[in-house]
């Protein structure tokens, strides 16, 4: 019997869940209008309105890095900056795409614990100088969950966000894992955008169980105009944007959404207790769907050779076991069962095993 090994690489590997799955094929029904005035695209807009409770704009690009960077650039002038923490996505995973589309703003980093930007930090960053020879602190960046999977608590957002107004700050969010985040709070959506200060949110699709696609939305409604031709300028307006945006009705109708990010949620939680149990050292509090434990090569190395995918370079040299809608218990026990043995093992596959590679 060949048993499956599960994939803990990426949220980007698991498939597209069986409710957006149907979505999309029910779109899939004689002529719709197209770029975006199709009535599915309509519907979605108003689900999004109906969930934030608020009356926001919506618009949808392909994937996350052009969600991030034209938001960013909407929000900048060319001589303005965006605070960031040093992990977040836009500064390490974008290939500069955010300086490229605002036309020159420089993103300007913060430290802080565990993914999270401190407020100090950004306090201290803003007042640094304030000369015209610095680019104009202007965005404050926020990525809920974090890039460690770690998550902003409601009262942690409302106080950067009031931090922000005092500087005069706009505040991006970067909601790539937005849905893990709302399942582990169990708030409302609005509690941690719009009345915490959040001027716009990219809502990620793609990690929650879509083919393809994330949602930009803006509560602050005066940053929106002409984004529509920040999209189309950057090849992100979609022609049929019903199979873009239909899929969300999917997740979107009967909180799918936060099924999905619960379910994720909870087999990293099951992960981080075997792995505790199995006495290993985990590198960042578990509040989302990731993991990141520190291994050693020789275990890291028999893994990989059997058939397990992670990756090992992420955040600060642990391993990342990152967990999807799809992630089942019995994937993480199997997990758990082979590191158990290999642990207990004289095992030493490093010249031998495949090397992972984003
Ligand atoms: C995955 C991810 C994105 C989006 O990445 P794309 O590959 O451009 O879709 C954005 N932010 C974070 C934190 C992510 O993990």
């Amino acid at each position: 019997m060949t048993i499956r090994k599960g994939n803990f690489a990426s949220d980007n590997n698991a498939g597209v869940c069986p409710e957006a799955w149907q979505s999309m094929a029910e779109a899939n029904s004689g002529h719709e209008s197209a770029y975006g005035t199709d009535r599915y695209t309509t519907e979605v807009c108003d689900l999004f309105r109906d969930m934030f409770e608020t009356n926001c704009e919506v618009f949808f690009t392909f994937n996350g890095t052009a969600a991030n960077s034209l938001a960013l650039a909407a929000m900048c002038r060319p001589y303005h900056s965006v605070l960031c923490h040093s992990m977040a996505h836009v500064e390490t995973d974008e290939c500069g795409a955010p300086e490229f589309y605002s036309g020159g703003s420089k993103l300007l980093l913060v430290e802080g614990d565990n993914g999270k930007v401190e407020p100090e930090s950004v306090e201290a960053l803003v007042h640094k100088r304030t000369d015209i020879h610095f680019p104009k602190p202007r965005v404050l960046s926020l990525t809920q969950a974090t890039e460690v999977g770690t998550v902003y608590s409601v009262e942690e957002l409302q106080r950067l966000g009031a931090i922000t107004h005092g500087l005069n700050l706009r505040v991006h969010m970067d909601g790539a894992r937005f849905a893990n985040a709302i399942a582990t709070l169990g708030c409302a959506p609005k509690e941690i955008t719009w009345k915490a200060g959040v001027d716009v949110l990219c809502f990620g699709g793609t990690k929650n169980g879509l083919a393809v696609g994330e949602a930009v939305i803006f509560f602050n409604k005066k940053l929106s105009e002409e984004f529509e031709y920040r999209c189309k300028q950057a090849g992100q307006l979609c022609s049929k944007m019903r199979y873009l945006s239909a899929p969300w009705l999917g997740i979107l109708r009967d909180g799918t959404w936060i099924k999905n990010g619960l379910k994720a949620n909870a087999a990293a939680q099951r992960m981080k207790e075997g792995l505790e149990q199995l006495g290993l050292p985990i590198l960042f509090p578990v509040q989302a769907n990731s993991v990141f434990v520190k291994l050693e090569e020789r275990v890291i190395s028999g893994m990989h050779y059997r058939g397990w995918k992670f990756y090992d370079f992420i955040g600060e040299g642990g391993c990342r076991l990152m967990c999807s809608w799809d992630t089942s218990f019995d994937d993480v026990d199997t997990f758990l069962k082979d590191l158990s043995e290999l642990i207990a093992s004289s095992e030493d596959r490093r010249s031998e095993a495949p090397v992972m590679k984003h």
